[in-house]
């Protein structure tokens, strides 16, 4: 048992910086007797930098399907063939609206996410930006937006409008992303983040893992994501939907993704850690168990293209832990 080395790993993400790429590359080869040991580790990490509130982020699928781009993951891409639904930009009324709910069941942030390349047309910029205004002055919500990947001058307009954050995924590894997505490269994605803090807004900036990367390149990620000083890092697990490139590829295993979980939390000691697509199919009946590895936050509801667990169970499972759920979007 290495207790000695996650003793130094735990101490050295105590002082906020985390571990080093050398130490979190170690980790691919723990037991599973050192996995249990470390995550009584990274659960006092997440009670050190995150107290026992748990956010619980919605999201809603303003605009789907009839992407062009490429990603191997996702049942938007109209190269793919899948049942996932397909209709234009929502009207503004039915975004407020759907903000007003949100309100109402608790919510005090509100996402905005939009499947394609980017917003493609002026009127679509100006439709957010119209729904961001509104749901700012007649509700007391926070806004987010996931638009793909925007322009400076975009997020500026999207900034000066009320927006508060603005969510993007870099989906792999640099190393690996040409085996998921052709269509567009990493050094895009990582333009759009930079972009998003430019203008000023708050990211939330996450991946996908379970993708056939190795454990060196989910490491990868971390560091860059680290280098990008973001304020939360959604993390995703493949569920390989059936029509997408990706659909022969298995489930993770569910000790491969708390070890995922644990790492990140040693990377990014202080950041927002939401576990969101895959939870139900890879944790089933453990999914407690993320919180000791380290999450301090889940995508509650449905996802963006398949559906999600009964809330009540998500809030029952935070409450019997002791812990204290709280609501947000991203
Ligand atoms: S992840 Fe986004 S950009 Fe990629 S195919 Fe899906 S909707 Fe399009």
């Amino acid at each position: 048992m290495r207790k000695d080395q996650i003793k130094q790993m735990i101490d050295s993400a105590l002082d906020g910086k985390g571990i080093t790429r050398r130490q979190a590359l170690e980790l691919e080869f723990f037991s599973r007797e050192e996995l249990d040991y470390l995550f009584e580790g990274t659960n006092r990490l997440r009670d050190r930098f995150k107290g026992d509130d748990v956010k619980i982020c919605s999201i809603v699928n303003a605009k789907a399907g009839k992407c062009e781009e490429d990603c191997g993951f996702c049942a938007q891409s109209s190269q793919f063939k899948t049942d996932s639904p397909e209709y234009g930009l929502l009207d503004v009324e039915k975004i407020v609206e759907a903000a007003k709910e949100a309100e109402a069941f608790g919510s005090n942030e509100f996402s905005i996410v939009t499947s394609g390349t980017a917003l493609n047309r002026r009127e679509e910029l100006d439709q957010v930006i119209e729904a961001i205004k509104r749901i700012k002055e007649e509700t007391n919500l926070e806004t987010c937006c996931s638009l793909g990947l925007m322009n400076l001058d975009d997020l500026r307009e999207l900034k000066a409008a009320g927006l508060d954050r603005c969510h993007h995924n870099l989906e792999t590894a640099a190393s690996h992303f040409e085996k998921i997505v052709t269509t567009h490269n990493y050094e895009d994605e990582v333009q759009a983040v930079k972009n998003a803090k430019e203008a000023g807004l708050q990211v939330c900036v996450g991946g996908i893992f379970g993708m056939g990367e190795t454990f060196a390149q989910r490491v990868e990620l971390a560091i860059d994501i680290q280098d990008l000083e973001t304020q939360s890092f959604p993390v995703n697990f493949l569920k390989p939907l059936e029509g997408t490139a990706l659909e022969n590829m298995g489930l993770m295993e569910r000790y491969e993704a708390l070890r995922t979980i644990a790492m990140l939390r040693l990377v990014l000691p202080t950041i927002d850690l939401f576990v969101c697509g895959g939870r139900e199919e890879v944790f089933t009946n453990h999914q407690e168990q993320i919180f000791a590895a380290g999450a301090n936050g889940i995508l509650g509801g449905n996802y963006l293209t398949t559906k999600g667990q009964d809330p009540k169970r998500d809030i029952d499972m935070i409450e019997r832990l002791g812990l204290n759920p709280i609501y947000q979007s991203i």
